[in-house]
């Protein structure tokens, strides 16, 4: 059994790590999942050991043979969330145990291990300690970790593979879209489908994206910023973006999003701000939204603003809708006021400035 008080991590440092002249140089700009940091953890499972040799080494390229399940059956799960610098100097995870739960629940979904929440906690933990050098300094900076797993095993046959490595890479990162806060446009696809009921929407798996690319490559030739997908039954009701779920706020100052019925990617910015909003005394629904209604309700000025929400952007201002029956426009196509203040509060409390929710920010070194 593996003591994960007491850090199970072998640590190998980086004999190899990018100077402080040169990371420096890297931090001025980092954009989104483009700068890496020294090092990665890494876990391996297999059926006779179960979870085994934890440790942080440098990072590096994988060796896996061309037969690995993963390259031709995509078995295959991820995470995504942040380590903030703390006012004080600390850094801290945000909700990382709502990631480690979500882990496990994609695992079972993909018919792969379930890594103890702990071991997921402690490896996203240990990996920014020992890369806290690379919390970019800008303006909106944070380190954006990214635990994932892959089925390893050297097989051909259709079968939930009998080996399997976690990994947590860290990337170091600014804000995800650049330039000042601006509302972006989608594209409803009514064409392509991201998930159906009883697949594997509600699983954070690479396999939806892949699904989701040529919607998105569609919407850019349409002119949009980001696709939204309708559900795929009826091709009707909202569902989410390929990697961000959508609020809608009305004039009423109620606000709505999708509920999560298997199809959905239960987001935990999406239950952050359903916390705050109620916190707020706002009136949240968890109910469904017909993309007819949206247009009309744009249109009428029922419907005020629509945000779309994720931890890589926090919340993004959705300003135009466009679809094959033409655009409309949300709240004069510039961010609205709930979108800003929600957005506000949540940055605050990740950035420690504001005291969230117990539990929500995890000091770790
Ligand atoms: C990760 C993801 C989200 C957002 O989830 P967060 O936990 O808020 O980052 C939404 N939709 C999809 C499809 C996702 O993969």
């Amino acid at each position: 059994m593996l003591n994960v008080l007491a850090s199970p991590f072998r640590h190998q440092p980086n004999s190899r790590a990018v100077s402080d002249v040169e990371r420096a140089e890297r931090l001025i700009d980092p954009g989104f999942g483009r700068v890496f940091t020294d090092h990665m953890a890494v876990v391996r499972w297999s059926e006779g050991q179960g979870w085994h040799d934890p440790s942080i080494t440098a990072r590096e390229p994988l060796t896996m043979d061309p037969s690995a399940a993963v390259l031709h059956y995509a078995q295959e799960i991820f995470e995504g969330l942040k380590a903030y610098r703390l006012p004080d100097g600390k850094l801290a995870l945000f909700r990382a145990d709502a990631n480690a739960r979500r882990f496990r629940e994609s695992a079972r979904r993909l018919a792969m291990p379930e890594l103890p929440e702990e071991l997921f906690i402690e490896s996203c933990r240990a990996l920014a300690t020992v890369d806290r050098e690379w919390m970019p300094t800008v303006e909106g900076g944070s380190l954006y970790l990214r635990p994932f797993m892959i089925a390893s095993e050297a097989f051909l046959g259709v079968k939930p593979s009998a080996e399997y490595l976690y990994m947590v890479i860290a990337s170091s990162v600014g804000a995800y879209w650049r330039g000042p806060a601006r509302a972006v446009s989608i594209w409803a696809s009514r064409e392509y489908a991201r998930a159906a009921a009883g697949g594997t929407g509600a699983a954070k798996c690479g396999g939806n994206y892949a699904a989701s690319l040529v919607a998105q490559a569609e919407a850019i030739r349409q002119g949009c910023d980001q696709v939204v997908f309708l559900d795929a039954a009826e091709r009707r009701w909202v569902e989410e973006l390929g990697g961000m779920n959508i609020f809608f706020v009305f004039d009423d100052g109620s606000i709505q999003t999708p509920p999560l019925t298997g199809t959905i990617l239960p987001g935990i910015t999406r239950d952050s701000l359903i916390t705050l909003a109620r916190g707020m005394g706002l009136t949240v629904r968890e109910e469904l939204y017909a993309i007819d209604q949206w247009r009309a309700d744009a249109e009428s000025g029922r419907l005020t603003e629509t945000f779309a929400c994720g931890t890589a952007a926090v919340v993004t201002p959705i300003g135009t809708v466009a679809e094959a029956q033409g655009r409309f426009t949300i709240g004069g196509g510039v961010p609205g006021p709930v979108t800003t203040r929600l957005r506000d509060a949540l940055v605050a409390i990740q950035r420690g400035t504001a005291v969230g929710p117990d539990g929500w920010m995890q000091p770790i070194a």
